[in-house]
């Protein structure tokens, strides 16, 4: 038997959830088995010739409320268990955000980094040759995830609308802004975590310049998040990659240093000015010791599971935003709450991303394209609604955010399912 730990941990949230959400235990029982499961191998002949076979997932959790969402990872450590956790999560986080869209994830066991560009090109077009009939507009619609980009999802459904013999950019989201992409897609999730803290900000009744910011991975989300909040005079003090972090207690420059980790592909603390960029004192540290620093708020940014049940209790910050999915296991939840840290979990606070890409679903298949203003006040608008809910939720229950969040996502998600009869109904008639 296949280690299924990782789907099984995801899984114990509903049942914290369910004693204090509007759901029938037969929904809860249907949402603990994905309504489809595929594992696909992709042969890709390398550029030396040699063919090399991928291994590749894709995962529908469910689609009671629309088409499956979610999207493809590319990772060495991918795994189907992990794979499914995180179809889990966003049938929960399209529920959170009411978006109307199941839950679906993709994953290719692969270190891309090591591929040249047209071996990464073959693998993505390889990809969807294999799934193409089990995703679509209608029926499951990917998106990027780690280490994909836009141009990955502009081979994709370049691939797909090959296969279909039909132009059908709806069918991915997180596409290339000409190939029918939207605006403001690029920096949803790091700007829908920003908008949660925005509105912590006034619970808190924080000053902007006397907070200090930790960001752990320094892709996507999080040099999108550490933009915005830098813009609002936030300090941020430490930040990291996958090769370790830098730290400086005055706070960094944070426009060089996203230049000099995209320009240079590694972390150094610059100053740039009129057009000259230098490398100034900072101090290195690693993954590990970022977690653990006295900071107001630490954003894990990166992989999953980098807070557990060994260094839980030596997490500093007093809010912590799950810009990753699943940075935190259950039994290092628990302590997290028991110290009083503050969480703002993974399924509101990176929702950002999926919430755009609704939108950019609803672009393609209207044919009528948005600004990005309209999309950024959209997004803003949807997040504070469904923050507070959240927040009036666990004040109400006296529950942490997380199981708040669940209750939340568990409610509509049962709705829909009820809605299809249960065994009370078709026994007596009655719902
Ligand atoms: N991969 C992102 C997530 O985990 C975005 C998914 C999407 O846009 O469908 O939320």
């Amino acid at each position: 038997m296949p280690d299924d730990t990782v789907f099984r941990d995801a899984l114990r949230n509903l049942d914290r959830a369910f004693q204090y959400a509007d759901i029938h235990p037969e929904a809860i029982e249907r949402l603990k088995h994905p309504k489809l499961s595929i594992e696909v191998t992709i042969p890709v002949r390398m550029d030396d010739g040699q063919m090399r076979i991928f291994r590749g997932y894709r995962v529908r959790h469910d689609d009671t409320r629309g088409p499956g969402k979610g999207g493809i990872r590319f990772h060495p450590e991918v795994d189907l268990s992990e794979v499914k956790a995180l179809a889990f999560w966003m049938t929960c986080k399209c529920a959170v955000m009411n978006l109307p869209f199941g839950g679906a994830k993709g994953g290719v066991v692969v270190n891309p980094k090591e591929l040249s560009p047209l071996e990464l090109e073959r693998l993505s077009r390889g990809f969807i040759q294999r799934v193409a009939d089990f995703i679509g507009p209608e029926t499951d619609v990917p998106a990027p995830d780690i280490y994909t980009n836009s141009m990955i999802m502009g081979w994709m459904a370049d691939e797909y609308s090959k296969i279909r013999r039909q132009f059908t950019p709806a069918v991915i989201t997180g596409k290339p802004i000409p190939l029918g992409g939207s605006l403001g897609r690029e920096d949803a999730t790091g700007r829908g975590a920003y908008y949660c803290l925005k509105e912590h900000e006034k619970q808190r009744g924080w000053h902007p310049q006397d907070v200090t910011v930790a960001i752990q991975g320094f892709g996507n989300a999080g040099q999108a998040i550490a933009r915005l909040l830098d813009a609002d005079g936030y300090n941020l003090v430490a930040v990291s990659d996958s090769s370790g972090g830098v730290y400086r207690k005055e706070g960094f420059h944070v426009p060089s240093l996203i230049q000099a980790k995209n320009e240079r592909k590694k972390l150094e603390s610059v100053y740039c000015r009129d057009g000259l960029c230098e490398v100034i004192e900072s101090e290195t540290l690693t993954n590990e010791e970022l977690l653990e620093l006295d900071v107001d708020i630490l954003v894990p940014a990166a992989l999953g599971n980098v807070i557990t049940a060994e260094n839980a209790a030596r997490v500093r910050a007093a809010t912590l935003v799950e810009v990753a999915n699943g940075p935190v296991t259950p039994e290092a939840d628990a302590i997290l709450h028991e110290k009083g840290v503050f969480v703002i979990p993974d399924i509101l606070a990176n929702a950002g991303g999926v919430t755009v890409s609704y939108f950019e679903w609803v672009q393609n298949r209207t044919g009528l394209y948005w600004t990005e203003a309209e999309v950024h006040d959209r997004l803003r608008e949807r997040v504070e609604r469904e923050y507070w809910k959240i927040d009036e939720l666990a004040q109400r229950h006296a529950i942490d955010r997380r199981a708040a969040a669940y209750v939340h996502a568990l409610s509509r998600i049962g709705k829909a399912l009820t809605a299809q009869g249960t065994e009370e109904y078709f026994r007596n008639g009655k719902r």
